[in-house]
């Protein structure tokens, strides 16, 4: 493709003709993310960049209230530690990158760039960690990882990416699950409340799990193309790194005994969903929560009234900014309002707000709403109030949109038939009852393309029989075709 016509999308391509397409149109349209020379890797643009930072400030909050701390851990992991926890270094060792040489030498050890940090990490614990009263061990890190991914996709997956791993240890078994859970249960606060996604909350099925840990929690995202999309992950991982780093403390009893440790983190994958789940034909749909801006005023009418409709603007951003409102005025002359309308329609900013002579005389300015498209005018005296009642009226409106797509596009299959059926042709999330096998889990991924995405703590329903083998069910699994 010319860089022309790569860097700048002039159309959105419509969802129903091409979800990715429309994707990709949105994001670059948006001016959200660039290709970077290096395959799968991304540059995060400004705008791309504000929706991470306002994630991570709000997450970040919710970690330091449930008193973790943040530290930092270096980028590079010697080759031994991955060789110290089996299952771990199975699991990662296809993505790795390896640094061979570095100031002209070769090195006497390969080391890894990370992928996640739970062995240099269980490295420095082992130090850190000799008696109970240094337990728990509560830490967070805002890091890059990388991860040499096959397929990748702007923000869902990229070889190199942006997250937050929480590393935490424990004197008992007890205390680390509840740890993994509180963790799960603040990423679906945060995803459901701030980003307005509905989720599905779950436990990964052992072939899915974390390499390396005794159990993954999962929340599941459904995008508008009727894919999943994990949008977080909570790991118990045991003794494991305990073990294969020797981490070990004197108990209150005087026994010498291993930690238990887990992990959890939440990536800028959380974007694509971001945009997946709200976006429109008319491009991105941005939460009033997490949106960079949200009211955009756009001064209209002829020129000869230009000076008097602009101060006055100016004026209804102050009084609206006073009540910690995200609020700009566009008083560009340059571009027309029509192209300023479609502009902060397609970048997802929750209202704009017009005004003009005819508006100022009436005493009134008019809103308009991103999420319906609705049109309202609204006297000026109420201004402050309408538009904050509006701002939570489009959360949660957004909210309930995604929930009710969620829910018409959840299903129950009472046989393999049934499954595949509702797989291949109306896509979304399939509820089916699973005997526990391996084999039964990987013959669903291998007929119907869709993978086990989670056990539901509450399944809508018990389903007796596993849909495969037709033996006894042990679990109702979600299962669906996932980014
Ligand atoms: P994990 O360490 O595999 O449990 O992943 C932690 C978080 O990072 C999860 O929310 C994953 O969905 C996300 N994640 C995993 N791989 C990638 C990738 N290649 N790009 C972006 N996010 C990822």
């Amino acid at each position: 493709m010319p860089k022309s016509d790569k860097s700048f999308v002039k159309e959105i391509t419509p969802q129903s003709e091409d979800f990715s397409r429309w994707y990709i149109d949105v994001i670059r349209r948006a001016d959200l993310m660039d290709y970077a020379p290096v395959r799968g890797c991304i540059v995060f643009k400004p705008d791309g960049y504000a929706l991470w930072e306002a994630c991570q400030q709000e997450l970040d909050r919710r970690f330091k209230e449930t008193g973790h701390r943040n530290a930092y851990f270096p980028l590079f992991i010697p080759e031994s530690f991955f060789q110290k926890e089996k299952e771990h270094v199975e699991g990662f060792n296809p993505e790795l990158p390896w640094v061979t040489e570095a100031g002209g030498e070769k090195l006497e050890e390969r080391l890894a760039v990370r992928p996640t940090s739970e062995t240099i990490i269980g490295h420095m614990y082992a130090q850190w960690i000799q008696s109970y009263r240094d337990l728990p061990v509560l830490i967070n890190q805002w890091a890059n990882v990388v991860r040499w991914e096959k397929r990748t996709l702007p923000f869902l997956r990229t070889s190199e990416f942006l997250w937050q791993e929480g590393h935490t240890a424990h004197a008992t078994a007890e205390e680390a699950i509840a740890e993994t859970e509180q963790m799960l249960n603040i990423y679906t606060d945060f995803v459901e409340n701030f980003l307005a996604i509905p989720v599905f909350k779950g436990q990964k099925t052992p072939l899915e799990k974390f390499a390396g840990a005794v159990s993954t929690y999962s929340i599941e995202a459904l995008m508008k193309d009727g894919k999943a999309l994990q949008a977080a992950t909570s790991h118990y991982l045991g003794q494991n790194f305990a073990k294969g780093f020797e981490i070990q403390f004197l108990d209150k009893d005087n026994e010498r005994k291993y930690v238990h440790t887990t992990s959890w983190g939440i990536s800028t994958r959380i974007l694509g969903a971001l945009i997946m789940v709200h976006g429109d034909d008319r491009g991105l749909a941005l939460p009033p929560k997490i949106a960079p801006t949200q009211v955009m005023i756009i001064p209209i009418g002829p020129q000869k009234e230009r000076e008097r409709v602009v101060t006055h603007a100016k004026d209804l951003l102050k009084r609206i900014s006073k009540r910690n409102i995200r609020v700009q005025m566009d008083a560009n002359e340059d571009t027309s309002p029509g192209w300023k309308f479609n502009e902060y329609e397609m970048r997802g900013i929750p209202i704009r707000l017009e005004v003009g002579p005819r508006d100022m005389d009436a005493g009134q300015v008019v809103l308009v709403r991103r999420d319906t498209g609705d049109k309202q005018a609204i006297a000026i005296d109420k201004l402050e109030e309408t538009v904050e009642q509006l701002l939570t009226d489009i959360q949660q409106n957004m909210y309930r949109k995604a929930k009710q797509f969620a829910e018409e596009n959840s299903r129950i299959a009472a046989s393999f038939t049934e499954l595949d059926d509702i797989i291949q042709n109306q896509r979304g999330f399939v509820l089916a009852g699973w005997c526990g096998d391996n084999v039964c889990e990987l013959t669903i991924k291998e007929k119907t393309g869709a993978t086990s995405r989670n056990i539901p703590f509450e399944p809508p329903t018990h389903l007796q029989t596993c849909v495969v083998c037709g033996s006894e069910a042990k679990h109702s699994v979600w299962y669906a075709k996932s980014y």
